[in-house]
C-alpha cells in the first residue's frame, strides 16, 4: 500500500461465513467506512472505538447476507449512511432477512441503502476518495469500490486469491463476471485488493495465477 500517511485499513472477520468486514479510514480526519458489516456488529464497534474511529458511511458490496447483514443495526449503532451496492442487487437485499432465517442465522436483516450506487459514482469518507465500478457476475448489482491513491481495491465477492465468485446462485452470470473481471479490473493495474474471504492479493497475481481468469487459462479458452 502506498500513500500510507493518508489511508489504513484493518479486517474484522465476521460471521459463520468468515466474511471480511474491511474498515477503510482516513487517518486526517480519523473518520471511517466500514465495507460490508454483515453481522457481529458489536464486535466490529469494539474495533472501532478501540483506535478512537468515527464511523462516517457504510459501503456494501453486494446484497449477501454475509455483506450486508448487520448493517441496518449499524447503521442505527452509527447514524451512517448506507451506500451501495447496485440497484440490481435489491432483491438480495430484501431477501435477507428470510436468507438468515433459513440458515438459522440471527441478527442479519434487510436493509434499505440511502444510496444505490452506479458504475463510476463516486463515494467519500474523511478526505479519501473511492471510485465505484460496477461488477457483475457473481450478483447483477455487485460492486467495486477502488481507491486510485492508495492503489486499493475492495472487491466483495468478485474476485478471491485464486479464485472467483460464485456463479450457481440466482441472477448470476458467468460470462459477466469474467468480463467484470478482465475488462473493468484489469486495466486499472496492478492493484492491491481485500477480497470478501480469504486473504488479500494484487490484480497481477491473480493475472498470473487464478486458475480461473488468470492470463494464460483465457488464452486457451
Ligand atoms: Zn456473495
Amino acid at each position: 500500500m502506498t500513500e500510507e500517511t493518508l489511508m489504513s485499513l484493518f479486517i474484522v472477520q465476521i460471521t459463520p461465513f468468515r466474511q471480511n468486514c474491511t474498515i477503510v479510514v482516513c487517518n486526517k480526519t480519523k473518520r471511517c467506512a466500514v465495507i460490508d458489516p454483515g453481522g457481529e456488529i458489536e464486535l466490529i464497534l469494539s474495533e472501532i472505538k478501540r483506535r478512537g474511529l468515527t464511523v462516517e458511511k457504510i459501503w456494501i458490496t453486494h446484497g449477501h447476507l454475509d455483506h450486508g447483514g448487520g448493517a441496518k443495526a449499524f447503521k442505527a449503532a452509527t447514524g451512517a449512511v448506507i451506500e451501495g451496492p447496485n440497484e440490481a442487487d435489491a432483491f438480495w437485499v430484501q431477501s435477507i432477512s428470510q436468507d438468515a432465517a433459513r440458515y438459522g442465522i440471527e441478527g442479519m436483516e434487510s436493509f434499505e441503502p440511502d444510496r444505490w450506487l452506479k458504475d463510476g459514482d463516486t463515494v467519500s469518507v474523511g478526505d479519501l476518495s473511492f471510485q465505484v465500478i460496477h461488477c457483475p457476475g457473481h450478483t447483477p448489482g455487485s460492486v467495486v469500490y477502488y481507491n486510485k491513491e492508495s492503489n486499493f481495491a475492495q472487491v466483495g465477492d468478485v474476485l478471491f486469491r485464486n479464485s472467483i465468485g460464485r456463479t450457481d446462485l440466482p441472477r448470476s452470470n458467468p460470462a459477466d463476471l469474467i468480463k467484470s473481471i478482465t475488462q473493468k479490473l484489469w486495466p486499472l493495474g496492478d492493484v492491491e485488493f481485500i477480497p470478501g474471504h480469504g486473504g488479500p492479493s494484487s490484480f497481477a497475481k491473480e493475472r498470473e495465477n487464478n486458475p480461473f481468469v488468470g492470463d494464460k487459462v483465457l488464452a486457451v479458452m
